[in-house]
């Protein structure tokens, strides 16, 4: 007999019909005599529809608010999984986060957790329940609700496998695993048997939208057996999320991922001294405005130039900034451009394997893609491309680097 924790995303619990077909599957799992605790997304789109009634009442609805509006969502779905699943025949228990509870910090809208407390759970799965818990929803140590930041509910589930030491946390999503790069742009995408956690953080923080970010974060920390399945498929393995000395070789590149959501800002002919950069980023901060990639120039005649990237959707706060600070710094001039796209290629394999940047290069100057910025970490490296050459790149670094071929046994 095992503990089972599976997380079920909007879509899979997005009708009354698809409510069934979870019941069903939970049924199998119970079926086999494991113990089940399902953690559930709120249907699909309802959080968004619940977001924008309240951006009605007010642009900025007060964030304690926002959290006792946007929780209903997941309690909505518990009742009806909890319901659906007694229609089957089985016990089973809903739970709300402050039913559990789900303790978390007081930071409203994107809470972090502090503590699980399993004793209900247990009570209730001892005693034969399958156990249905509302995801993305916690409760500060006031009372009040709280709620764990968009896509919060795969960070239930997580949790919640780490504090009931779960054989095993199955994250059902609309797609059955982790590909090596997303299918509709790539056609030969492959599925992968498995990832480790630290390409599975590279990925999704540069924007494959697979996995909640801290999600996998949690899952590193408390070493939690995390695994990618369908929940529109009865067969298939997923994707295993593993720890790095589990398996033996690595393939050099595991994934490719891009966005489109970043926009670049240059600042040139900046006087090449000490805290310039400290001062052009500290303006952009103070605005709340993220940096992502930072590149500055060798410096010529005493000037140099400072690129950065930021969300396209800060891009014109950012552009009001920069023309601030200019005159302050004495800048030159100040340029952006919001039709830039990021591509980057994510593997532990490259910490031993040189000449995969070289590669990489090649391969994009073989499609006459110039590249406009680059960076690398010890397991990524990300190049800045105009936007309309983004499939392109991607395309062509999927069969350079073979991703499209299983790799040897
Ligand atoms: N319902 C929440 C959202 O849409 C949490 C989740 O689905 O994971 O962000
Ligand atoms: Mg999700």
């Amino acid at each position: 007999m095992a503990l089972i924790v599976q997380k079920y995303g909007g879509t899979s619990v997005g009708s009354i019909e698809r409510i069934r077909n979870v019941a069903e599957r939970v049924a199998k799992f119970k079926m086999l005599g494991h113990q089940v605790v399902v953690v559930v997304s709120a249907m699909s789109g309802e959080t968004n529809r619940l977001i924008a009634l309240a951006k009605e009442i007010h642009k900025e609805p007060d964030p304690r608010e926002l959290d006792v509006l946007v929780s209903t969502g997941e309690q909505v779905t518990i009742a009806l999984l909890a319901m659906a699943l007694k229609d089957l025949g089985l016990k089973a228990r809903s739970f709300t986060g402050w039913q559990v509870p789900l303790r978390t910090d007081d930071v409203h809208t994107k809470a972090r957790i502090e503590h699980i407390d399993d004793q209900a759970m247990r009570a209730a799965l001892d005693s034969g329940h399958v156990v249905v818990v509302a995801g993305f929803q916690g409760v500060d140590a006031a009372g009040n609700i709280t709620t764990l930041g968009r896509g919060g509910s795969d960070t239930t589930g997580v949790a919640l496998a780490a504090a009931l030491k779960a054989d095993e946390c199955q994250i059902y999503t609309d797609v059955d695993g982790v590909y090596t790069t997303d299918p509709r742009i790539v056609p030969e995408a492959r599925r992968l048997p498995t990832i480790t956690f630290e390409e599975m953080l590279e990925l999704a923080s540069l924007g494959s939208k697979v996995l909640q970010i801290r999600s996998v974060e949690f899952a590193g920390k408390y070493k939690v057996k995390l695994r990618v399945l369908s929940s529109f498929e009865d067969e298939g393995e997923g994707t295993l999320i593993t720890f790095e000395d589990e398996s033996m070789e690595q393939p050099i590149i595991s994934g490719i991922a891009f966005n489109r959501d970043e926009a670049k800002l240059t600042v040139l002919g900046v006087p090449d001294k000490p805290g310039i950069a400290a001062t052009i980023l500290g303006a952009v901060a103070d605005a709340n405005i993220d940096v992502d990639m930072i590149v500055q120039n060798v410096g010529a005649n005493n000037t140099t130039d400072f690129t950065f990237t930021v969300h396209r959707g800060e891009f014109k706060k950012a552009m009001e900034v920069l023309n601030r600070v200019k005159t302050e710094i004495g800048a030159r001039e100040v340029s952006g451009d919001d039709k830039i796209a990021k591509v980057s290629l994510v593997g532990v394999g490259m910490r031993t394997h040189a000449g995969v940047a070289s590669k990489m290069f090649r391969t994009l100057a073989a499609e006459n893609i110039n590249m406009q910025m680059i960076s690398t970490s010890e397991i990524k490296i990300s190049v800045v491309v105009e936007d309309k050459y983004m499939e392109l790149a991607v395309r062509a670094l999927h069969q350079a680097f073979d991703l499209d071929k299983a790799p040897a046994a």
